[in-house]
């Protein structure tokens, strides 16, 4: 029952406040103990005295996750459901929110358990003839290999799946990727900025001011995209550090799932900006001119980049909306070629990795090797899956491995 009430400090006869009091009784609360929920009114220096006072009186503050954490010793959820608390929590896009509410109202556990369902049958099969020799010939022997190695496969194909979906996973989070590559002083950094709408990156007309690749996040459309902004690639490096500031460069291209290749109205194409177009072409990608405030795009430069080219003014902000538009368009493309059937989080994929160098191993030897070598590949599969599942963690491992990720106060 909600009970509305005046809040005192021991002692005192000045209220605090007054607040709405929600008792939450035990076994019917989120971590499955009494619980008491107070709705104040909300000014930080309220909640401050009242925390104060909660503390003077023996409580303390949850650390990151505790609430989740309580629920899940308590039996009130799984380990799985725990993790998609925390993505329901952190989600960001449409997208993410999607695949995490599948992952916490659905059944997220059915394929791994599936996959631990093939392993014990491999193992059930392979240790049979073990157990009573004297009923089994040596037909009825090959044929529990056979039954096992085809058991085995069955979890490997699922393994292989969760392990695919484990990667896109990665993916999802880490979002679309948007390089901004270009010469030294054409514009790069003014137009992350534009794209950003606030000074994210120092400009200044000191070629070579962005040394580092600078990365920033943002959502365009639903997506979670990730800005990349690199050091201007010259026609030949100044010295060392340039250098490997070109290689940077380089590799945050040939690393992005988008490019925007800027160039400048103002200096034409340069002949090494020929290359860098060639790089961009592997991608998606869009020919910025920059600088269209100072000089109109010429028709020869359109010609000689050999495609359609925006021309653009990164500080005036001349058609940035039509490059966000374009950039959208190529971003949805990008990120609808990645299908997800299920969220799995890194630390299910690291114990999905351990369980497929085992079962590998276990396919690649269940010809030569001997049936307690293959027992204990099996084994080690079965108990990956397991901790996967958080069957075979303390709870101190849990608190460590799962919790410490979560935000405080879920
Ligand atoms: P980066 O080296 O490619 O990152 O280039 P910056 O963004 O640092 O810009 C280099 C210089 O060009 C700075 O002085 C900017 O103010 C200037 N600049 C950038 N975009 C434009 C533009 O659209 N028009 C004009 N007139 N100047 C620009």
């Amino acid at each position: 029952m909600a009970n509305l009430r005046r809040i005192y400090r021991p002692g005192e006869s000045q209220p605090l406040d007054e607040a709405i009091v929600l008792p939450m009784r035990g076994p019917r609360s989120y971590t499955g103990e009494d619980t008491v929920e107070f709705q104040t009114h909300g000014s930080p220096a309220v909640l401050e005295e009242l925390l104060r006072t909660c503390y003077q009186l023996g409580a303390r503050p949850a650390e990151p996750g505790e609430f989740t954490f309580r629920a899940l010793m308590a039996g009130k959820l799984s380990l799985l459901q725990a993790e998609a608390v925390r993505d329901l929590v952190d989600a960001s896009s449409a997208e993410e929110l999607t695949l995490a509410r599948r992952s916490f109202f659905g059944d997220m556990e059915a394929p791994f358990r599936s996959a631990l369902e093939a392993i014990t049958n491999a193992a059930a099969s392979l240790e049979a003839p073990l157990d009573f020799p004297e009923q089994f010939s040596e037909e009825d022997e090959r044929k529990s290999l056979r039954d096992a190695r085809d058991s085995a496969q069955q979890a490997m194909d699922l393994v292989q799946s969760l392990l695919a979906d484990a990667e896109n996973t990665a993916r999802l989070y880490r979002g679309v990727t948007v390089v901004i590559t270009g010469s030294p002083n054409v514009g790069k950094s003014s137009l992350m900025n534009a794209l950003l709408k606030y000074p994210r990156v120092i400009v200044s007309d000191i070629p070579g001011t962005t040394r580092d690749v600078v990365t920033a996040e943002i959502l365009i459309g639903d997506r979670r995209v990730t800005l990349v902004d690199t050091a201007g690639i010259g026609a030949a490096p100044a010295d060392r550090l340039d250098a490997l500031a070109r290689d940077q460069a380089q590799r945050a291209v040939a690393d992005a799932d988008v490019a925007i290749v800027v160039l400048d109205a103002v200096t034409g194409l340069l002949p090494h900006e020929r290359l860098l177009l060639e790089s961009a072409r592997s991608h998606p990608h869009i020919v910025a001119v920059n600088k269209v405030d100072v000089e109109p795009v010429s028709p020869d430069l359109a010609a000689e980049v050999g495609e359609p080219v925006l021309g653009i003014s990164a500080t005036a902000g001349t058609e940035i909306e039509a490059l966000t538009a374009q950039l959208a368009g190529l971003i949805e493309a990008a990120a609808d070629a990645v299908t997800i059937r299920q969220l799995v989080t890194q630390r299910q994929a690291s114990e999905l990795s351990t369980a497929h160098q085992a079962l590998d191993s276990f396919l690649r030897q269940v010809a030569s090797e001997p049936a307690d070598t293959l027992a204990e590949l099996l084994g080690e599969a079965r108990e990956a899956l397991l901790r996967l599942l958080g069957e075979r963690l303390s709870p101190d491992e849990i608190l460590s491995t799962v919790f410490r990720t979560f935000c405080i106060g879920k």
